[in-house]
């Protein structure tokens, strides 16, 4: 999962499947609260090298802003279905063992490209507010704004996206 500072804040999140990253724009980002349900926009593919791209995308380019890897690691579906069927029926159920954010979790569609990222009940849901607590890359530790003041990007749009 990226963290995202274009135009406006968002969190990419990306699964492995088929060869490519198969994504989903997060506005608010995730929650460990199995009550919350957070709108996940379908996006394009994106290839598998791009999973630990952290840096300035150039303003005026496609996603212009600044990236973070906010978290990384691998994830298992659950149940029989393949991920193209699970894809297609628009309801996919699967446990992430990130940095982050581990435990079971949903992607449910609501309609065409509009799906729903909803944390399943297990001993990794809680209260807290992970997106905040835990704002700092997994790569490099740096938020948002040391990200651009290393790569030449936007150093006050980037702190935007940073706790306060
Ligand atoms: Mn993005």
């Amino acid at each position: 999962m990226q963290k995202h500072r274009a135009t406006a804040l968002h969190y990419d999140f990306r699964l492995e499947a088929g060869g490519v990253l198969v994504s989903w724009a997060v506005p608010k980002g995730p929650s460990l609260n199995p009550a919350d349900k957070r709108l996940a926009m379908a996006v394009e593919d994106h290839p598998l090298d791009y999973a630990r791209f952290e840096g300035v995308i150039p303003a005026g380019e496609y996603g212009g802003g600044t990236v973070m890897v906010w978290d990384i690691g691998t994830y298992r579906l659950e149940g029989d279905e393949s991920f193209d069927e699970a894809l297609h029926t628009g309801r996919i159920v699967f446990t992430l063992n990130g940095k982050k954010l581990k435990g079971s979790w949903t992607l449910v569609r609501t309609g065409d490209r509009r799906w729903l990222l909803m944390k399943r009940r297990d001993r990794s849901a809680a209260a807290v507010d992970i997106a905040t607590t835990k704002p700092r890359s997994v790569l490099t530790r740096r938020l948002l704004a040391g990200i651009a003041r290393d790569e030449g990007g936007d150093v006050a749009k980037a702190a935007t996206g940073d706790p306060h």
